[in-house]
């Protein structure tokens, strides 16, 4: 493989709570060392660049810059720019969002906006309330990102901006607008950065719906990680399929490298024995008696 450019996942790629993946360190020092352009992609409205800069500078990758980061709130904001010269917002969200729409040139509105844009982060109950009131009165609704819930740790998760969307579609009966991964408008304008082709940019990621989809959608090539959300054994259940499948970025190191070569497709799914868990086999796994977690819901809708 040999990839002019890279969008790399955060969670679950280079970093799991509080620390890093194996080969982290070493494929971003790789990337630096050989000028091999990159860019931080996530659907985490709630961080500015210059936070995620200072997060992973703690976790000990240093030397990146802003630069290295495109986040779902910056993905809305040049939507909503590009869509919609002189609009306004009701913002519901973190420093990320805020300043994003702030440097897009999108002010803030709680009277008249013409969107009402719902990002990360615990909403204040006067703010659903005048929410819903905006959007009954005309203001659309966009949302920086469709997942309903995010990782925090394991088995500890928190409500994403999709579930806040998704109690505003009850609430007003009007449908939300999505950004983020797995919209394609993400990915166009995180390559755009690269200043690179389509076809010599590749995405890698943990999660199939966002990251593999998107970039499957876009004709992007998408290499799946499996140390964060998706498991080798969930690839049979998705229409779509990524690229490359990496135990982690280690792997994809020493793939660039040219040291082991793994450009085949690792998914089960083109097994010719696999067959896709029959619904008799998923109710067993969910049998109650088992006492095991229930089921989590997909990530995102
Ligand atoms: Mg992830």
């Amino acid at each position: 493989m040999n990839q002019k450019g890279l969008l790399i996942d955060m969670d679950g790629v280079i970093y799991r709570e509080n620390h890093l993946l194996q080969g982290a360190l070493d494929l971003v020092a790789y990337l630096l060392e050989t000028a091999t352009p990159f860019v931080f992609v996530t659907n985490n409205s709630a961080p500015t660049p210059e936070d995620l800069v200072v997060k992973l500078s703690h976790l000990g990758i240093k030397n990146l810059s802003a630069r290295h980061f495109y986040t779902a709130a910056m993905n809305t904001a040049d939507f909503l720019a590009e869509m919609h010269p002189r609009c306004t917002a009701f913002v519901m969200g973190e420093a990320g969002l805020n300043l994003a729409l702030q440097k897009a040139g999108i002010p803030n509105d709680s009277i008249n906006p013409s969107y009402v844009v719902v990002g990360e982060g615990p909403p204040a109950t006067d703010k659903l309330v005048k929410a819903h009131e905006l959007i009954e009165r005309g203001a659309r609704l966009v949302a920086t990102n469709p997942d309903y819930w995010c990782p925090v740790k394991s088995n500890v998760t928190r409500p994403g901006a999709g579930a806040l969307a998704t109690y505003f579609e009850a609430s007003t009966g009007r449908r939300a607008y999505f950004l983020g991964k797995p919209n394609p408008y993400m990915f166009f304008r995180a390559r755009k950065m690269l200043q690179r082709h389509t076809s010599e940019v590749m995405m890698v990621g943990d999660t199939m719906e966002t990251d593999i989809r998107g970039a499957i959608e876009i004709g992007m090539q998408a290499c799946l990680v499996l140390t964060g959300s998706t498991k080798l054994e969930d690839l049979a259940d998705y229409v779509y399929q990524p690229t490359c499948v990496m135990s982690g970025l280690d792997e994809l190191l020493q793939d660039m490298k040219g040291e082991k070569p793994t450009d085949r497709l690792h998914s089960p799914t083109f097994s010719p024995n696999s067959q896709p868990a029959t619904a008799g086999e998923r109710y067993r796994h969910a049998n109650p008696t088992d006492f095991r977690p229930r089921p989590r819901p997909a990530m995102t809708r």
